[in-house]
Order: C-alpha cells, then sequence, then structure tokens
C-alpha cells in the first residue's frame, strides 16, 4: 500500500498526541511529535540560561541542539544530545517557555529543517500547529483537532497529574495564554490549513477519533 504524510494540528489539550501516536501505530507509521521539539529547544535554552530575546545567540545556540525520536518499551521517546528528556519537557514552566520560544522566527526556521528532513520519509504521522500550513503544506491529508477548551484543560490535567502538581486553575490558565500565543503571533499562528479536515473531539474518545480519522484516510490511500 502507498505510503502517505498525515499532519493534525490544533491547540494544546486536543488530543493532538495520543491520536497522533495511536494513528501511527494502527498504520505502522512513524509519529513525530513536533510540540516535543519546541519544549526541547526550551528545555536546552533554560538549562544554558540563554537569553531567548538574543537572535543571533539563539542562531549559534540551535545549530548545537540535536534531537532525535527513538521508540522503546514506553514509547516514542526524544532524545537531546542522546540524553532522554521525555519526562523534562513536560513540567509546567518548560511548556510556558516552550510558548514564548515557539514566537522566534530563528528557532521556527531551525525546526522547519529538521522537520521537513524527519518527515519526507513518507509513512509518517506529524503533529503540531503549523505542519498543514507551513511545514507540510503539500502533505497528504490534513487534520485540524479541536475541542472545548473546559475538555483540553481536564485531559491536560489528566497527563500531568503523575509528574507534577498543577491545580485544574493553573491548567487553564496556561492553556488559554498558550491558545493566545499560538494564535496570535506573527509567524505560522495556529490554524487550520484551508484543505484540513477539521474534528471537534469534545464528545469523542480518542479510539472513536481514530476511527473516524482512518475512514478519510482509507479514501486517500
Ligand atoms: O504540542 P505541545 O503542547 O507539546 O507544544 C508546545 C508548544 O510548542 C506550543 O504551545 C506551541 O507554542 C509550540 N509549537 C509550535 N509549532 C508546532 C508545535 C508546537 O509553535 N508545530
Amino acid at each position: 500500500m502507498k505510503k502517505i504524510i498525515i499532519v493534525i494540528d490544533g491547540p494544546a489539550g486536543a488530543g493532538k498526541t495520543t491520536v497522533g501516536r495511536m494513528l501511527a501505530d494502527c498504520l505502522g507509521y512513524r509519529y513525530i511529535d513536533t510540540g516535543a521539539l519546541y519544549r526541547g529547544v526550551a528545555f536546552e535554552a533554560k538549562a544554558a540560561e540563554l537569553r531567548i530575546d538574543d537572535d543571533s545567540a539563539l542562531e549559534n545556540f540551535c545549530k548545537t541542539l540535536k534531537f532525535e525520536f527513538v521508540r522503546d518499551k514506553r514509547g516514542v521517546r526524544i532524545l537531546s544530545g542522546g540524553l532522554d528528556i521525555t519526562e523534562k519537557i513536560r513540567h509546567p514552566e518548560i511548556t510556558m517557555l516552550a510558548s514564548k520560544v515557539s514566537a522566534r522566527p530563528i528557532v521556527r526556521k531551525f525546526l522547519f529543517g529538521l522537520q521537513r528532513e524527519m518527515g519526507l520519509k513518507k509513512g509518517v504521522v506529524l503533529d503540531g500547529r503549523d505542519m498543514g500550513t507551513v511545514v507540510f503544506p503539500d502533505a497528504d491529508i490534513k487534520f485540524f483537532l479541536d475541542a472545548s477548551a473546559e475538555i483540553r484543560t481536564h485531559r491536560r490535567y489528566n497527563d500531568l497529574k503523575s509528574i507534577c502538581y498543577q491545580t485544574l486553575d493553573e491548567i487553564e490558565r496556561d492553556i488559554k495564554q498558550r491558545d493566545k500565543n499560538d494564535s496570535s503571533r506573527d509567524i505560522a499562528p495556529l490554524k487550520p490549513a484551508p484543505d484540513a479536515i477539521i474534528i471537534d473531539s469534545t464528545n469523542f474518545s480518542a479510539k472513536e477519533v481514530v476511527h473516524l480519522m482512518l475512514s478519510y484516510i482509507k479514501e486517500v490511500l
């Protein structure tokens, strides 16, 4: 069967990562969480105490970064310079810094190249904010996954409760701030591609969303 490029964009907590992983597993495809790359840049910039408004320092810094995705029995992991940073990048402080870092054109340019390289070998599911609009406008199928702010807050709360303590109110505040940052930035703002299939997952389980996506994908295949 022919191999294709599938992209899933949408706001924080819409279920992109859960659904993206399940979809990739169903199809035997690779799964790439591009948010993890922005989080990786934020994590490393913080560790290096780098000022993220200093473009030339940021550009040189990006050149030193080496990210890769690997699979082990826990699932897809992200390595930076060979070290596993998968859990570390989920902390709320890194989450908010990733949102700021992602508005820097220099960072987007660096990750654009990396994402294109990672995705070009077909048989891949990529999720993010600008996959269908900027990075893979040529994707074979584009989804835009949304859900109500309330359900997204609850999903994020459940994802995070094992690694940090944040109240529902704090998570809701962070999600709203990130929605605002991501949708209002000048470069690659969060919005559906004109040819994206929009799915509202508010009242659906991850399995149901995957099932629906597979029905669209079958048409393309
Ligand atoms: O998807 P996730 O919540 O892990 O993304 C973290 C942050 O990275 C987002 O808030 C967004 O600012 C940024 N991001 C982006 N473009 C992408 C993926 C993520 O700007 N393709």
